[in-house]
């Protein structure tokens, strides 16, 4: 039995009326109808009409002008697959009805040989994905109703150039005919009639053209052209529901973690037509500015053109802001429809329209897609104008989008010549290597993963996603805001520039050049997003600040959360700039990190290279002004917050050179023999490093090293308050696996607290806490909260560790794991709930409980692993009760929005 939708609203009235002639009034409805002020289904019926079905159906019934047309549902395409590629029965009879319905509201007949009804049958899904799914024009037109159509408008030449765009798409979509053959026939003829553009060509030559495309046709298909339009409707139809698990389709939807939905539907609407002369015309726009948010009407249209070709990015469209001087009728009734949509839909609008001989249709609109900052200005404006109230304006920025206003800027101190300008399409500035194919940029990822691409194309197709995706910006000579590129950047939060007329791609000789400046393959290239400027080289860029809406969306968000979000900084630095970004603390500061540079890691060198204690704790004196500035430095910068500080974590070896000549070096530079540090190296060796001498058992070995770093903390921390600042430090000891490596350590640091109040004459408030990394922790959490004042949850090697996947070397295999629906998403970047989730919940509840029966105390408890600055695993913090997150001081503000997310009760989207 093919599953049903059962969570999909029903229209109250229309159900009855609008089976269109199906069997018996019980049939179940698969076929949905719009057109004339009315129709069956509307704007919330999405999981079942698909977007672009529910909103023609919303549209239609809000008074826009729509032309008629009906949708076959998505659940049709559910029981497609699920019944081996068969339609349900009842599929056919409803598609009949729902046509002959089309063909009263349009006056026209399908098929008519002097006046036919055209259509057009495109896919919608439920979520948008562009350009991913077939869509076919013209359907209708066959010999005798070209003939008729040209007669009827008195323009052979747009019928016969209507009917090859219709047996090119039929036959590249439905048929898999390779597009090129058409292509390549349309150049001949070009090159045969000496003309350049495909508008220079006369009805005589379409009508040749026509000829020579049903060659190409009957050739790659074994038979004819179908003649029938019904033939061609039931064909079209059937490509939408194929291309579903096509491998664009397929390919975007893993790349977008797109895995809920049932499948896509299919519209089949009447046409109108945008390419009858000069009077017409077709665009696409958006009710506010996408890129930047700001309230102005956005967008490109072309005269005398048919909607694919704005959006293929093959012809240079213009702005929207002309058209009040060209058509400014139909501009005006634009403008109102933008106002109209906007206040229906209160959200932003991307829309689609068509203008035939004059006459306005819309074709479309959905939510427009928008960048990270367009997003944050539209939904505080929108609260300004009273359209939304701030808990809607904090649900629609999705956490995640917010890298957008965190994304490098270029330098605004530095030279920049800008050797070409575009058109700004996805705002930020990148800088890579140019790469000039989407193929090239995926196997040269594959081979230097580390290094940054640009990929530069003339424009980009949805072949190009994966290549794109890997991209840290695009580049393409043609296209406009709209494009492909455009779009699916800025959805992204990528840099990128489009329609950059003035580089040439030679992909043969693996060059661009740009007026006389040659850029091989390989090169850097700097694009500016935000102002479309190309420059050649390495360009420096700057971070941003918070400030405008920003800082008021911001504002929102804390007053809403109730979770406390820190950060994971090692550096005066970082912590300033986190701190500007609001974070409210330190909740982890890797020590280790401070032992790398300069003189620091000559002493460690000779700490880890000491022959015995009394040579280690020699070296550690030397070590422990480094640490103490650097505490100093940090607990400043966090004057009156929280700051927790991690004992040395990692395994000794990786302080150590393996290779001869920087262990001839270390040799050099301690006086000793290179034999010695080798023989070190070969000590330290270990077969699993990240489960051996590391952590809480570094100190259980040699104390002494807990020691200097407790030392430095406390002594900082006592420099620090005598200034007049409040401190507040945390001490938290690394790996701990059993009570007993807490109470021995936690002891000892007590032991030199007291030392060095002594010595001070003074004393500061701290704690001593732990991290839960090892299943075992989060299991006796209960034993572990009677000696631990905090917990913070290390869910790095806690994933690692529950699922026995060594965090670094995950690459060989997690795209296989996702690919095969394993797991949904890398578990090292979201948290898996269900699985190292309940670790970490149970190890909450224990840990809490413990602290509180034997102490009567709150356990602090929170998150210091990558996942405290991803939004759906902040949701998770927030749901299992954690006092904060602690996340990298550029996605601080991705936390607070995602905390605020998480009391609002939206699960954190993910960035679609
Ligand atoms: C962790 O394991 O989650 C953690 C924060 O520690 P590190 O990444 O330094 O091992
Ligand atoms: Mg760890």
């Amino acid at each position: 039995m093919p599953t049903k939708t059962k969570s999909v609203k029903l229209p109250p009235s229309r159900a009855k009326i609008s089976t269109n002639g199906a069997k018996s009034a019980k049939a179940h409805k698969y076929v949905y109808t719009w057109g004339a002020g009315k129709a069956d289904g509307d704007g919330s019926m999405k999981p079942l009409l698909g977007g672009k079905g529910a909103n023609l159906a919303e549209m239609s019934s809000i008074g826009i002008p729509v032309p008629p047309g009906f949708t076959i549902t998505t659940e049709v395409c559910h029981d497609y697959y699920e019944g081996g590629k068969k339609l349900p029965e009842a599929v056919k009879p409803q598609v009949e009805a729902a046509l002959n319905l089309v063909e009263s509201q349009s006056g026209k007949k399908f098929g008519d040989s002097h006046d036919p009804l055209l259509v057009s049958v495109r896919s919608g899904a439920a979520l948008s994905m562009p350009g991913m799914m077939n869509t076919i024009l013209n359907l209708g037109l066959n010999d005798a109703s070209v003939e008729g159509l040209a007669k009827k408008t008195g323009n052979a030449r747009f019928a016969y150039d209507g009917y090859r765009r219709l047996i090119d798409m039929f036959g590249s979509t439905a048929m898999g005919v390779e597009h090129e053959a058409f292509e390549h026939e349309l150049s001949k003829l070009k090159e045969e009639k000496k003309v350049k553009l495909d508008t220079d060509l006369t009805a005589d030559d379409l009508k040749e053209l026509v000829k020579r495309y049903k060659a190409v046709y009957s050739k790659h298909v074994g038979e004819g052209f179908p003649q029938d339009p019904k033939d061609q409707l039931w064909k079209a139809i059937m490509a939408v529901f194929n291309s579903w698990m096509g491998n664009k389709a397929v390919q975007y939807r893993r790349i977008e973690r797109i895995s809920e939905l049932k499948g896509t539907a299919v519209n089949v609407q009447a046409m109108v037509f945008g390419n009858t002369g000069t009077n017409s015309g077709t665009g696409v726009a958006f009710t506010r500015d996408p890129n930047s948010g700001a309230d102005e009407f956005f967008g490109d249209y072309l005269i005398n053109a048919q909607g694919e070709d704005v959006v293929a990015g093959i012809r240079t469209p213009e702005p929207i802001t002309k058209l009040d001087s060209e058509m400014p009728k139909v501009y005006k009734q634009l403008m109102d429809i933008r106002k109209k949509l906007e206040l229906h839909y209160k959200e932003m609008q991307d829309v689609e329209f068509t203008v035939e001989e004059g006459t306005l249709y819309m074709l479309q609109t959905r939510t427009g897609k928008r960048t990270g900052s367009a997003a944050v200005r539209i939904a505080v404006e929108m609260v300004k104008e009273g359209l939304i109230d701030e808990k809607t304006a904090l649900k629609r920025v999705a956490a995640d989008s917010l890298n957008h206003l965190l994304l490098p800027q270029l330098d605004p101190k530095a030279k920049v010549t800008s050797v070409a300008r575009g058109i700004a399409a996805s705002p930020g500035a990148a800088c890579g290597k140019v790469i000039l194919s989407a193929e090239a940029a995926v196997a040269f990822h594959e081979e230097h993963p580390e290094q940054p691409i640009m990929l530069v194309r003339k424009e980009t197709s949805p072949e190009d996603v994966a290549g794109m995706h890997l991209a840290k910006g695009i580049l393409t000579q043609t296209g406009g805001k709209a494009s492909h590129a455009a779009v699916v950047a800025r959805g992204w939060g990528k840099p990128c520039v489009v329609g950059c007329d003035a580089i040439h791609i030679d992909e043969k000789k693996g060059q661009i050049t740009i007026g006389d400046k040659v850029v091989k393959v390989g090169d850097y290239l700097t694009i500016n997003g935000t102002t479309g400027d190309v420059m050649i080289g390495q360009v420096p860029t700057v971070d941003p600040t918070i400030s405008g809406h920003f800082a008021e969306l911001m504002s929102w968000a804390d007053r809403t959360r109730t979770l406390k979000v820190r950060t994971n900084a090692d550096t005066p630095a970082d912590a300033a700039k986190a701190r500007e970004f609001g974070a409210e603390g330190i909740g982890l500061c890797r020590t280790e990190h401070m032992f790398f540079e300069g003189q620091r890691i000559v002493d460690m060198r000779k700490m880890i290279l000491a022959d015995d204690t009394e040579g280690r704790v020699k070296a550690l004196e030397a070590l422990e002004p480094y640490q103490r500035k650097d505490f100093v430095g940090i607990f400043e910068a966090m004057d009156g917050l929280p700051v927790t500080i991690r004992l040395l974590d990692p395994p000794l070896h990786e302080f150590l050179p393996h290779d001869d000549a920087g262990q001839n070096e270390v040799a050099k530079q301690l006086g000793i023999p290179v034999e010695k540090v080798k023989r070190r190296v070969e000590q330290l060796h270990e077969s699993n490093p990240m489960l051996g001498l590391r952590g809480c058992r570094l100190p259980i070995k040699f104390p002494e090293i807990g020691d200097m770093q407790v030392r430095a903390i406390l002594e900082a921390a006592i420099e620090v308050k005598k200034k007049g600042k409040s401190v507040l430090p945390e001490i938290m000891i690394p790996l701990i696996g059993t009570v007993e490596e807490l109470s021995i350590l936690k002891k000892r640091a007590l032991a030199v607290a007291e030392e060095v109040f002594k010595k001070a004459g003074t004393k500061v408030e701290f704690l001593i806490g732990t991290m839960i990394e090892i299943p075992r922790a989060a299991l006796t959490a209960d034993q572990i909260a009677e000696e631990a004042e905090f917990f913070s949850f290390g869910t790095n090697d806690l994933t690692q560790l529950t699922f026995g996947f060594s965090r670094d070397d995950i690459g060989s295999f997690m795209p296989a794991y996702i690919e095969h629906k394993i797991l949904p998403v890398d578990p090292f970047q979201t948290l898996d709930q269900s699985g190292v989730g309940q670790l970490v919940e149970m190890g909450t509840v224990k840990g809490r409980k413990a602290r509180k029966d034997k102490h009567g105390e709150h356990l602090k408890v929170g998150i210091c692993g990558e996942h405290g600055g991803d939004p759906e695993s902040v949701v998770f913090c927030h749901n299992v009760g954690m006092d904060y997150v602690s996340c990298s001081p550029f996605r601080v503000p991705i936390a607070r929005l995602a905390a605020a997310q998480a009391v609002l009760g939206s699960a954190a989207q993910r960035d679609k």
